[in-house]
């Protein structure tokens, strides 16, 4: 079955449109954490941004940069959070990869903190992603 995305892109669901392009489109978050919360997503269904076709992938850089600038130039907010919940332990509901662009405000009560500590492994962590890499 389509995802909830999908649906919206070929209007069988309302959503309100940003921008459509041959390979991605971008709607307003029907719950948003702050008012022009705007979703990023691929017209290709994949749960993961590492799965979405190469074509898409290559254009992911310039659709979000120009839509970082686009949110914030709408609504005035200095900052942006741009969040990506890669897989279901990270919070993804909706399992067709798409970001977030969250306007932020001084203030705004909303918060972000990973909370992260000191790592003894850090370096032989780094082994292990140069590797993956796979240069
Ligand atoms: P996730 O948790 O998967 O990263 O985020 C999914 C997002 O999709 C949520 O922020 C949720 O509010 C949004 N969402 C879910 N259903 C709909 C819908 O029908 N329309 C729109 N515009 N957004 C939706």
């Amino acid at each position: 079955m389509a995802s909830i995305f999908t649906r919206i892109h070929q209007g069988s669901i309302p959503g309100e449109f940003v921008f459509r392009s041959e390979r991605w489109f971008a709607i307003l978050d029907i719950r948003p954490a702050n008012p022009g919360h705007t979703l990023l997503i691929p017209v290709a269904e994949a749960q993961y941004l590492a799965n979405l076709p190469g074509a898409t992938q290559a254009e992911l850089g310039l659709h979000l940069c120009r839509l970082t600038a686009a949110v914030k130039r709408a609504t005035g907010c200095p900052a942006v959070n741009v969040v990506v919940n890669d897989g279901p332990l990270a919070g993804q509901e909706v399992p067709h990869a798409h970001l977030h662009v969250i306007p932020r405000w001084e203030d705004d009560g909303k918060g972000f903190r990973f909370n992260g500590k000191a790592d003894p492994a850090l370096a032989a962590t780094a082994g292990k992603l140069r590797a993956a890499w796979g240069d």
